[in-house]
């Protein structure tokens, strides 16, 4: 007598016993890849860390630059700071 009665076996399938209803799924923003909606994944709406940086950070780190824009470094920053603080215009 079998009896396949194993109900770690059937979570997280394709549907939630808690709530019966089928996770979300999304494209991920960046490369299109269905993604599924959970709160286990982190990188939620992208498909992993990578989609996410690419889409959220990829720019600061300036590897995409926006075209026309002069560098702004440190010392203009402060400048900038400064005269903001002073209420210069
Ligand atoms: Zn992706």
């Amino acid at each position: 007598m079998t009896r396949r009665n194993d109900p770690s076996k059937d979570a997280g399938q394709d549907s939630n016993p808690a709530t019966g209803k089928k996770p979300l799924t999304v494209p991920c923003p960046q490369c299109q890849k269905p993604i599924t909606w959970t709160t286990e994944n982190l990188y939620r709406p992208f498909c992993s860390k990578r989609c996410k940086l690419i889409d959220l950070g990829a720019w600061a780190d300036g590897s995409h630059r926006i075209a026309g824009e002069p560098d702004m470094d440190e010392t203009d920053l402060d400048e900038l700071i400064d005269r903001l603080e002073r209420g210069q215009d």
